[in-house]
């Protein structure tokens, strides 16, 4: 664990040195998340917080949110989606789309998460994120730091060798605020209607859309290859 800690902290120095200030971390306060904003508030404070509010997030993430602000003493950029393109995706196809077909699921997510992202990205050089390599089959051939062909850019994921029990040992550790959400099961934190608890023994990725067919790709779009992004 302590030579993963060092090599997190060594990577995360370096893209600060090589992209600051045109490097941003979209956080999503999960719980890798959190870990990556104690260690950036500690060892590389010049790499941008930025987080997407989909406007369909769980309270608990707002709270988290608000305990990170404080406790760091950090700024946090919000960034919503277009206000027309939510209202109209509404308007056509209902405030509960994403239960109706894969197709409506992904252009929510597209709508709330991939455009607003884009937009965020434009102008950076290189952006943060938590993944892990063991939370997905579809994560396994990931680089610390690669080509993102989807946004144009760097991508880098310092985490990506860290273990479930590495992050719940830091956050132990270090006292690092956490989402309620995961001590009631919750793997991971994406917005409410779309997240639920899981039991002992099931895949963690079932978590997220579980109506969808077991062979549709459990991912927003946000860390798919561009085949992904447009399926
Ligand atoms: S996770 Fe669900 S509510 Fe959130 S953007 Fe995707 S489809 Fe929409």
């Amino acid at each position: 664990m302590h030579a993963k800690l060092q090599h997190s902290k060594d990577l995360l120095q370096k893209i600060e040195s090589d992209y600051a200030p045109n490097l941003v971390f979209a956080c999503s306060f999960g719980a890798e998340d959190v870990v990556l904003v104690d260690l950036i508030s500690r060892y590389a404070p010049k790499i941008n917080i930025i987080t997407l509010d989909t406007g369909r997030l769980h309270q608990q993430t707002y709270d988290v949110m608000d305990a990170c602000r404080q406790k760091y003493g950090i700024e946090i950029k919000v960034c919503f989606p277009d206000t027309q393109e939510v209202e109209s995706m509404l308007t056509t196809h209902g405030a509960n789309l994403f239960y109706s077909s894969i197709e409506n699921r992904k252009m929510c997510c597209a709508v709330r998460k991939v455009h607003v992202l884009k937009k965020v990205l434009k102008n950076q050089q290189a952006w943060v994120t938590g993944v892990r390599r063991d939370q997905a089959s579809s994560r396994q051939e990931m680089q610390e730091i690669e080509d993102d062909q989807a946004f144009g850019i760097k991508k880098a994921n310092p985490l990506l060798a860290w273990s479930e029990k590495n992050i719940w040992q830091y956050i132990e550790e270090n006292d690092v605020p956490c989402n309620a959400l995961h001590a009631q099961g919750f793997p991971s934190i994406g917005c409410e209607p779309c997240t639920r608890a899981i039991t002992v023994g099931e895949d963690p990725r079932s978590g997220r859309w579980w109506w969808e067919q077991e062979d549709a790709v459990a991912e927003c779009g946000l860390h798919a290859s561009p085949l992904n992004m447009n399926k």
